[in-house]
């Protein structure tokens, strides 16, 4: 067995090639990764306009009014937000203006509504002013055509794909997903739409877990395959997967010791080099990684649990460091609300609840059942920490939380 930092060392030296670029719709970008540096089309704002409800002036008519001596000054007409005022305002003029509307010619300055008066004939006292150029956002002051406001790598999440759009951009150059195909395994297996399900099967969530794990990662499952324990079906599914456009195989299930686990035999009769096989971790021990050409196969176990902590430390930075990201997890430092030691002799990946209200620190207190067959286990952890065998940490003391 070798250790889990030994595997990740032996799968960042075979991490696949990084995805190409492609165009995308930015209304169809959700998730997906910036392939390259974003220089804005526009400026932003696009125009000088009001930051307040109020009236748009000229500094130089009001910059003497206080309380005790208004201001009285014409008013000539109004700027909406999408309706602006078109003429340029003369001495004594000023116009009602809306939080967005374009400021007119002549005009310098905003006083908001509070600080007024509207008399009955067209004019209105204005009591208090600041400064000159008060509640005015200037075009461009946030940025420029030509700026740079996205970086390659960025996640385009719905914030991004908003400014895309405020900038006048439709479509986007992200990474191509990476393609997975995926195998699962298991004679007990059947679907959730299985009303006449025996006491012996059980539902395949393998599928439903990988599909969307990998979707939310940026990667896409192009191909997913059911096979029961039957090594010659095995075979024939891994072919037909190797000669697919899938960039990572992922199997689920009969990848440990027993007389019914096929993947192994299957996968490396067909030419595929092993590069591990059992880790020294808790859960998923019987992990395993092999490599053909540019195809890396893994072998996940087919414990839910086993699985999706697989998947989470070694499958989720692979597909990231796929679309020109770095291999690396996200994480947090906390500390230990209790004692958490791990008394047995692998490496643990303990799942835990982070509780972020109790204190300024983040604490952490482990997720009772801990069992590899015990799906809540890791639906009611919000993250893990990786605990070496024997070692022991008292409440207070800080972890590295990896987040799920
Ligand atoms: P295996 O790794 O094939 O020995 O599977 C270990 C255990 O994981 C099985 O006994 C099942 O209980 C469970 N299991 C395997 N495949 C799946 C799956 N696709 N969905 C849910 N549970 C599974
Ligand atoms: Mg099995």
């Amino acid at each position: 067995m070798i250790s889990v930092n030994q595997a990740l060392s032996i799968l960042q030296k075979n991490l696949p090639a990084c995805s190409s670029g492609e165009e995308v719709l930015v209304s169809s970008a959700l998730g997906r990764i910036l392939a390259e540096d974003y220089f804005s089309e526009d400026d932003s704002p696009r125009c000088t306009n009001s930051a307040m409800d109020g009236y748009a002036v000229r500094w130089n008519d009001i910059k003497n009014a206080s309380l005790d001596k208004p201001i009285t000054l014409q008013v000539v007409g109004e700027s909406q937000a999408g309706i602006p005022y078109c003429e340029k305002l003369l001495e004594g003029q000023v116009i009602r203006i809306s939080t967005g509307a374009m400021m007119p010619e002549g005009t310098d300055t905003v006083v908001r509504v509070e600080d007024t008066k509207e008399g009955g004939a067209a004019d209105v006292k204005i009591f208090a002013i600041k400064k000159k150029g008060q509640d005015i956002r200037f075009a461009g002051e946030e940025f420029k055509v030509g700026d740079k406001l996205l970086q390659k790598g960025v996640k385009l999440r719905a914030r991004q794909l908003a400014l895309l759009v405020a900038v006048g951009c439709e479509k986007i150059e992200v990474f191509r997903q990476p393609q997975i195909g995926l195998l699962i395994t298991g004679s007990e297996l059947t679907v959730v739409e299985d009303s006449t399900i025996k006491q012996f099967q059980i539902r395949d969530s393998n599928s439903i877990m990988l599909n969307n794990a990998v979707l939310e990662d940026g990667g896409v499952v192009s191909q997913c395959h059911h096979v029961d324990d039957n090594l010659q079906k095995t075979i024939e599914i891994v072919e037909k997967l190797m000669v697919s456009d899938v960039d990572v195989i992922l199997c689920s299930g009969g990848v440990s010791v027993g007389r019914h686990d096929h993947v192994k035999t299957a996968v490396e009769s067909l030419g595929f080099e092993q590069l591990f096989w059992r880790i020294k971790q808790k859960p998923g021990k019987p992990l395993f990684a092999a490599i053909k050409g540019a195809k890396l196969l893994f072998g996940l176990p087919g414990n839910p649990v086993s699985a999706f902590m697989c998947y989470s430390h070694y499958v989720k930075p692979l597909i990231s460091a796929m679309q020109g990201r770095d291999f690396q997890w996200k994480f947090l430092t906390a500390a230990a609300d209790e004692l958490i030691e791990n008394s047995g002799k692998r490496t643990t990946f303990m799942r835990v609840k982070i509780d972020y209200h109790c204190s300024d620190f983040p604490l952490i207190s482990k997720v009772e059942k801990q069992g590899s067959h015990m799906l809540s286990s890791v639906v009611d952890a919000d993250g893990y920490i990786i605990l070496e065998p024997g070692e022991k940490v008292l409440k207070g003391g800080s972890f590295k939380v990896y987040l799920l």
